[in-house]
């Protein structure tokens, strides 16, 4: 990917599918705790303090890829699969079937002191605790939008952060972890890349944005049902991790998350995208194109792996697992939101086995794209409609709090000049329908 460093910016994606009947603006989260959202956010984003750890403030370690203890020698137990938990405590001279053990106390009962899994002999107890750690990346921030959108921005070490947004709907509470900090593939529209890749995430990095989110929820009785790859980096530009992490995610063992409730994004890169039919969980392609002109000039990584391979190999996915594969559309004003592009778009897809998703373009200093007005995006995904295809237009959410599709940064400090004026958060703008179910 390295040819790509030159270009210059990127993001991320966050959105929500606008339940098709409309019906409430009532979230789960309000529903299950009336302090959560709908209280905290009657005026503006409200930021929570979160307690720290006592060794948050050592982050200079250029070994550790992770930004918490620098001093920390032990392996963090976010990081192991079962196979991988047995292979280690076997080379202690440890019993396979602790590893099991350990598992339920972590991810069924939520144990991580080893003094208090009581099914452990004393002395494994102790000497696992010299082992073996809990730690989960420090919050350093938590907003919460006017819309229920939760961000979280985790340090991930010499000065970085990563961000996860927890994304309300419905039916779901669904948590966008990011992969990467920062990017390398150059997507004009996209935020994010302005950092370019800083380093990639280790599994215990991406389990550990899941497992802290959900230790904070779920003080207030709330449960993710779903997770995206769509916040900061390209996952499969990172697909060890990714997929160790998606082991530990979807497993009986671990989290115990159904497949059909992953959904991992990529740009296209193709030689990656086997990985996820294998993994069989959902796939998104970030398309953004309705040509190979337009896109190589939004996403530079279209000359490597032009549309013809791309959707050849979206078939393949379908062939594999039966799943409709779902096409992130970013409605960019003048470039990919015109009534003929909408033609071009569908034509373009027509044996191709997906929904598409349309995301009007969220606003960024220096991006040189605008977004497109209501009337604009409602009469693309008419258009769309009308030819026939499986359309979804999502609501953007999270605006207010920097959490909404190409949006997210390594660093904690906004661009001051950054005008969301136009936040459509909670106004009438994008309402929608069509068939289908929404894809995250
Ligand atoms: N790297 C992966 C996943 C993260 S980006 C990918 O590209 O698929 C997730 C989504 O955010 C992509 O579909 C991308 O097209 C979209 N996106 C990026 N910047 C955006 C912006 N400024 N406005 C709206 N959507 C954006
Ligand atoms: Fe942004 Fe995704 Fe492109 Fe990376 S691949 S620059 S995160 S849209």
């Amino acid at each position: 990917m390295d040819e790509l460093n030159g270009a210059a910016i990127s993001s991320t994606e966050l959105a929500t599918q606008v339940n098709q009947s409309a019906k409430s603006e009532t979230t789960d989260l309000e529903k299950n705790d009336p302090q959560s959202t709908s209280q905290l956010n009657s005026q503006n984003a409200v930021e929570k303090a979160e307690p720290q750890s006592a060794s948050q403030n050592s982050l200079a370690n250029e070994q550790k890829p992770a930004g918490y203890n620098v001093e920390e020698t032990r392996q963090n137990f976010y990081s192991f699969t079962l196979e991988s938990l047995e292979a280690f405590l076997k080379t202690y001279g440890k019993e396979k079937f602790r590893a099991q053990q350990i598992f339920k106390w972590v991810y069924e009962q939520r144990v991580t002191d080893f003094d208090q899994m009581l099914n452990l002999s004393k002395d494994l107890r102790a000497e696992l605790k010299n082992l073996i750690t809990f730690e989960l990346p420090p919050i350093l921030k938590h907003l919460i939008s006017v819309d229920g959108t939760q961000k979280f921005l985790f340090d991930v070490g010499q000065g970085n952060s990563i961000e996860a947004v927890v994304i309300p709907s419905d039916d779901r509470l669904t948590l966008c972890v990011s992969s990467e900090i920062g990017c390398n593939m150059a997507c004009q529209f996209c935020f994010t890349g302005k950092q370019k890749l800083k380093r990639r995430l280790t599994i215990a990095e991406i389990v550990g944005q899941f497992m802290q989110v959900q230790d904070v929820i779920g003080k207030k009785g709330l449960r993710l049902s779903n997770i995206v790859f769509m916040g900061m980096g390209e996952p499969l530009d990172n697909p060890d991790a990714v997929f160790g992490a998606i082991d530990v995610i979807h497993s009986p063992w671990g989290v115990n998350l159904s497949r059909k409730k992953i959904t991992v994004s990529t740009s296209g890169l193709i030689p990656e995208m086997y990985r996820v039919a294998q993994a069989k969980v959902r796939l998104a392609v970030s398309l953004n194109g309705y040509d190979d002109e337009v896109r190589s000039k939004v996403m530079p990584i279209n000359k490597k792996y032009p549309l013809k391979d791309l959707l050849d190999e979206c078939r393949r996915y379908y062939r594999a697992t039966g799943d409709k594969i779902t096409m992130e559309y970013v409605l960019l004003k003048g470039v990919t939101d015109q009534i003929e592009h909408a033609r071009k778009l569908v034509d373009l897809l027509r044996d191709v086995p997906c929904k598409i998703n349309i995301i009007p373009f969220n606003e960024h200093p220096g991006s040189g794209f605008e977004r497109p007005s209501d009337e604009t995006v409602q009469a693309f995904h008419k258009k769309c409609m009308d030819l026939g295809a499986q359309v979804l237009l999502r609501r953007t959410m999270g605006r207010d709090i920097y959490a909404a599709c190409g949006q997210l940064t390594t660093k904690v400090d906004r661009p001051e000049n950054m005008d969301i004026s136009n936040s459509k958060i909670g106004g009438t703008n994008v309402r929608s329908f069509s068939g289908g179910q929404p894809s995250v």
